[in-house]
């Protein structure tokens, strides 16, 4: 049974402990940061941070309002990165989970490419070239224990585990949060594993909280490496 997260952002504190947990897991440095008038830090994904609490404060119906959204890897069910690659032993998704992960061939991949096929914008390269994101903790989650975000949180914004559940959570979480937040709605739940749950208009989160209408997911490059691969692998298997 493939895995889903619900990250429900009506209960997210920004307390960060998830956000610590990832590079604990992971072993990943922490980053200088410069004071840029927000508690938000870093300011943005990088090499070395795969899970960011992104935060804004917004004035919605005339209050004032603490908006924070745990940003990470989608786990897309059909991954555009993945598709954009085209190179399985780069970018593949782990049939037991659904995560999508990468792999350190990833640095001869188009950095730039697979960056801007990413309808989240979340991959981000190492000055040697390599990329990364979120992998699901899938060494943790094959252990039978819980990706380390979600280990972590106090609050029960984070959740995981097998895909029917998270989708009847979600559901659940969803009626809950109508009647507080009546705009509230899950973002792009048929087409993730990283379900978000926002109680206002996710552009207020987060420019790239959901995939934009006109954004295909492919680039041009992309779509012509698709048209052109069945003819491509009748000549290789004719040589
Ligand atoms: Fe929010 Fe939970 Fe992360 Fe804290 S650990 S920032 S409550 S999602
Ligand atoms: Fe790939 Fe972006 Fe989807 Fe993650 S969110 S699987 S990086 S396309
Ligand atoms: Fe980081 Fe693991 Fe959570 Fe992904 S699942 S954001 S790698 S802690």
């Amino acid at each position: 049974m493939s895995k889903s997260f619900l990250i429900d952002t009506t209960l997210c504190t920004a307390c960060r402990g998830c956000q610590v947990a990832c590079k604990q897991w992971h072993d990943l440095p922490a980053e200088h940061t410069v004071n840029r008038g927000t508690y938000q830090n870093p300011a943005d994904l990088s090499f070395d941070t795969y899970k960011l609490v992104r935060m804004r404060e917004e004035v919605v119906d005339g209050k004032l309002r603490w908006l924070f959204f745990p940003d990470q890897c989608r786990h897309c069910i059909e991954p555009p990165c993945q598709d954009t690659a085209g190179y399985p032993e780069a970018i593949f998704t782990e049939a037991a989970t659904g995560a999508v992960i990468y792999t350190a061939i990833t640095r001869e991949l188009n950095a730039a490419e697979i960056r801007e096929s990413c309808p989240y914008d979340i991959p981000r390269k190492a000055e040697e070239g390599t990329l990364a994101k979120c992998d699901m903790c899938s060494d943790r989650v094959e252990n039978g224990l819980l990706p380390a975000c979600v280990k972590v949180c106090p609050t029960g914004a984070m959740n995981f585990g097998d895909r029917d559940d998270i989708l009847e959570l979600a559901q659940k979480r969803l009626a809950i949060a109508k009647k507080k937040y009546p705009k509230a709605m899950l973002l792009d739940p048929d087409d993730v594993r990283t379900i978000y749950l926002v109680g206002f208009n996710p552009n207020l989160y987060h420019d790239k909280a959901v995939a934009s209408a006109d954004h295909h997911g492919i680039t041009r490059q992309a779509a012509l490496r698709k048209m052109f691969r069945p003819l491509s692998d009748i000549v290789s298997r004719l040589g």
